[in-house]
């Protein structure tokens, strides 16, 4: 696709739920997390690169990438938090850049949690935001996972506002009320962005 729609929102805000219904009209859905995720699987230049950093010990039994230690090594670190994104910004960068233009779709949809943290929002064509207030963002996600408030409250202060995140929109889907009334929102998107991506 030459038409890139980057899809954001925070913790639980509804973006698998949205990008889902994206899915069902036949775009293809981008997933930046899943990307990341594969950057560092095993046999990949830049888990070799964190090996050679931090020693075989950030690694499981299985050879994989051992996020919590990782995530303790980095914890407060800038230095160590700098050169772990100096390392792994590009090949996420490169990697998502090609999965869009391999997208088939009239458009595609970049879907980035941390869009606005990253600043990728000057990377693609359009941004829509996934909006919910935080008290039900708190709530679903706590329905969802296996955690509790102050765990969950910890990451959504650790990621960009819901004003932050609205201040980069060009369009907002409202996930404050019912699942099913997020698909006219999508519906009408939808044929926005069929048409911009005529346009281009
Ligand atoms: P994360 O980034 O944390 O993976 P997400 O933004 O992809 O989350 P979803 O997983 O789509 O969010 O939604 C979070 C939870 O809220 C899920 O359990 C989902 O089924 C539920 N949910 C989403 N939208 C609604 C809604 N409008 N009403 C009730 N529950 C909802």
């Amino acid at each position: 696709s030459d038409y890139v729609v980057g899809i954001s929102g925070g913790i639980g805000s509804g973006k698998t739920t949205v990008t889902d219904l994206f899915a069902k009209l036949g775009i293809e859905i981008i997933d930046a997390d899943l990307i990341a995720r594969e950057a560092v699987e095993p046999g990949k230049p830049a888990l070799k690169a964190i090996v050679d950093k931090f020693g075989l010990a950030v690694l499981d039994d299985s050879g994989y990438l051992n996020r919590a230690k990782l995530r303790t090594l980095v914890f407060e670190d800038s230095e160590v938090k700098n050169w772990l994104n100096e390392l792994l910004h590009p090949v996420i960068r490169q990697q998502m850049l090609l999965q869009t233009q391999q997208a088939k779709s009239a458009y595609c949809l970049l879907s980035v949690p941390l869009l606005v943290e990253n600043k990728l929002n000057e990377q693609v064509d359009r941004v829509v935001i996934v909006d919910v207030d935080e008290q039900t963002q708190l709530q679903r996600t706590l329905l969802r996972d296996k955690t509790n408030a102050p765990q969950i409250r910890a990451i959504m202060n650790a990621q960009a506002t819901r004003q932050q995140r609205l201040a980069v929109a060009d369009d907002i889907i409202d996930n404050n009320g019912k699942a099913n009334d997020l698909i006219k929102q999508v519906a009408h998107l939808h044929q926005h962005y069929l048409q911009f991506a005529k346009q281009i």
